[in-house]
């Protein structure tokens, strides 16, 4: 019998090339892993009529740990995100998503090694919105008159922005615990707690709360939203681990992923008391489906990250390794990693002849 189960979920557009490298490269390890395949997507709408059938969710929580590849949103068929429904129904409720340099890729920074922990189950995505020109907009229009909160004009679309105590205490907690676990100097809180008062005001409150807990094992401190990505950009290496809400959290780590070579290379993880989802930070990328370009690293990474999840240490700094040496050695990549680093395209190779590339090294 194998010695882990995953469920692994391909997804819509560049997802299956880009799970199918990322599988043979972990099966290059070594590791003993039997992948349950369970699909989700725009693309089982068909025959499931909804992108996130419940078998796909039935799967990760007999296996504990999932690794998929991007879907796409299906617009206009009242279900928002299969992203978000997963993260909800699982209370995946940390969103990990590590940006660090990795020489070749071209990247304007060489030391940047921050983790992003976004919180991600509440804030703008909770998913409460009122649409403009319905009676409950109208409702909620004259509710906040009325109450004396203020002036919202009569043709707005309302999304409502959740913080509590318990979403914020349990997502810095888990910040603190990542950066005592893996040996970080510092966490920084990232919030607008100055205009939004009672929202990210409320999460900076329950981060200080959380952080003198904390105090002299590791450095806290917090900043603004805005400055934070001026920050970013002028001096990375003043970062070490950041927390965020939501909203933030998701531009935010885009950011990261643009200061280290882009999204062909950034790697994340959805995170719950119970359960464990491994996933790219980028979408599905529909432009490149079945062409065999696009770049597997960001989904090879994940599977990094999903390795040491599940106790195999050796296999995912392995990987890391593999990774690594074909990046540096810049001959065998793809081609949004050559396009930074030559400003061309010319030269590069496909998605499995990149992994293959890896495996050599891994072998
Ligand atoms: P995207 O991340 O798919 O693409 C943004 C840009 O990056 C595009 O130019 C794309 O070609 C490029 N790109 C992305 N991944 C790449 C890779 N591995 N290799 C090379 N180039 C890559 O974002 P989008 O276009 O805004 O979204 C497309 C779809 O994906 C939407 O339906 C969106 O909702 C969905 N999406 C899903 C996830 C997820 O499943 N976790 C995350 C983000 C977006």
């Amino acid at each position: 019998m194998a010695k882990h189960t995953v469920t692994l979920i391909p997804g819509d557009g560049i997802g299956p090339e880009i799970t199918s490298a990322m599988r043979q490269v972990v099966e290059a390890t070594g590791v003993d892993i039997e992948w349950e395949l369970a699909d989700a997507g725009e693309h089982v709408m068909g025959e499931y009529g909804t992108p996130l059938p419940d078998y796909v969710i039935e799967s990760i929580k007999k296996n504990k740990v999932a690794i998929k590849g991007p879907v796409t949103t299906p617009i206009g068929t009242g279900f928002r995100s299969v992203n978000v429904a997963l993260r909800k129904a699982l209370d995946l409720y940390t969103n990990l998503r590590p940006a660090f340099s990795i020489p070749g890729t071209g990247a304007r920074y060489e030391d940047v090694d921050i983790v992003i922990v976004r919180e991600n189950t509440e804030d703008l995505y909770a998913g409460v919105e009122f649409e403009e020109g319905t009676p409950e907009a109208a409702e909620l229009i004259a509710f906040v008159a009325e109450k004396g909160a203020g002036t919202i004009r009569p043709d707005s679309g309302i999304s409502l922005k959740p913080i509590s105590i318990s979403g914020s205490e349990r997502i810095v907690r888990w910040a603190f615990e990542y950066a005592l676990a893996n040996h970080r100097r510092k966490v920084t809180a990232v919030h607008k707690a100055n205009i939004l008062k009672y929202s990210d005001g409320l999460f900076l409150r329950v981060a200080r709360e959380v952080a003198a807990e904390y105090e002299g094992r590791v450095e806290f401190e917090d900043r603004i939203v805005d400055a934070t990505c001026m920050g970013l950009v002028l001096r990375p290496d003043q970062f070490d681990v950041l927390v965020l809400p939501n909203l933030y959290g998701d531009i935010v780590s885009d950011l990261a992923a643009g200061l280290v070579g882009g999204l062909g290379i950034a790697p994340g993880a959805n995170i719950g008391a119970e359960y464990a989802v491994f996933e790219p930070v980028h979408g599905s990328a529909p432009k490149y489906t079945g062409q065999d370009v696009a770049n597997p690293t960001a989904e090879i990474l994940s599977a990094a990250l999903m390795l040491g999840h599940l106790g195999e240490r050796e296999a995912a700094q392995g990987v890391l390794a593999a990774v690594k040496a074909v990046l540096a050695e810049g001959t065998r990549v793809t081609y949004d990693i050559k396009r930074t680093n030559t400003g061309s395209t010319e030269g590069s190779v496909g998605t499995q002849a990149y992994a293959d590339a890896i495996i050599e090294k891994i072998g």
